[in-house]
């Protein structure tokens, strides 16, 4: 079994619905178990400004798959909530990254863990902070001290509706 930590990220349509739906997804694929679920943070959008607001959560799971083939089975949910790929950074109904996957580090075409943005984006180290707050971020750091040096980036605990 690897320990793997998610980031999920939705724009378009019912956000946190959109969320859970892809949780669901997860928690039913073979070998999986999704163990830890964060609050629900609001986050403006990075890298392309024109779009809505994103909710973003992390989760931790539990699989046998490996990362390759978790990674099809993300990509497959996805697709399956109606992403579409257009714009770089743009908006979307439902985003799945994997931050860590056990102790692996690979980086090929279609997959590098891990996830090589996740120290410089509040919205992933937030939710990350609140299920694992003694993780050990691949910089030695835990998810609250990286996130404490991105004091300028906004996010709001999206607390239920
Ligand atoms: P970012 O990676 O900066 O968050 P993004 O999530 O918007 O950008 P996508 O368009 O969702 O990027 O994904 C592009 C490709 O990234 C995917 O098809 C997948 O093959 C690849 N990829 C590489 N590493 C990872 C990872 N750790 N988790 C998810 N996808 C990854
Ligand atoms: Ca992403
Ligand atoms: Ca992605």
């Amino acid at each position: 079994m690897a320990g793997v930590f998610l980031s999920l990220g939705s724009n378009l349509g019912d956000r946190r619905l959109n969320i859970q739906r892809a949780l669901e997804q997860i928690a039913a694929l073979p070998d999986t178990s999704v163990e830890r679920v964060s609050s629900m943070y609001e986050t403006e959008p990075m890298g392309y400004a024109d779009q809505p607001d994103f909710l973003n959560a992390a989760a931790m799971i539990e699989t046998k798959l490996g990362p390759d083939e978790f990674l099809d089975h993300l990509l497959g949910v996805e697709l399956a909530m109606g992403r579409v790929r257009d714009i770089r950074w743009g908006p979307r109904v439902i985003d799945l990254d994997i931050l860590l996957f056990g102790d692996v580090e690979m980086d090929s075409p279609g997959l590098t863990i891990p996830h090589p943005r996740m120290a410089e984006r509040a919205f992933v180290l937030a939710p990350l902070s609140e299920i694992a707050p003694d993780l050990a971020l691949p910089d030695g750091r835990s998810p609250s001290e990286a996130l404490a040096a991105l004091a300028n980036q906004r996010v709001r605990r999206a607390d239920e509706e």
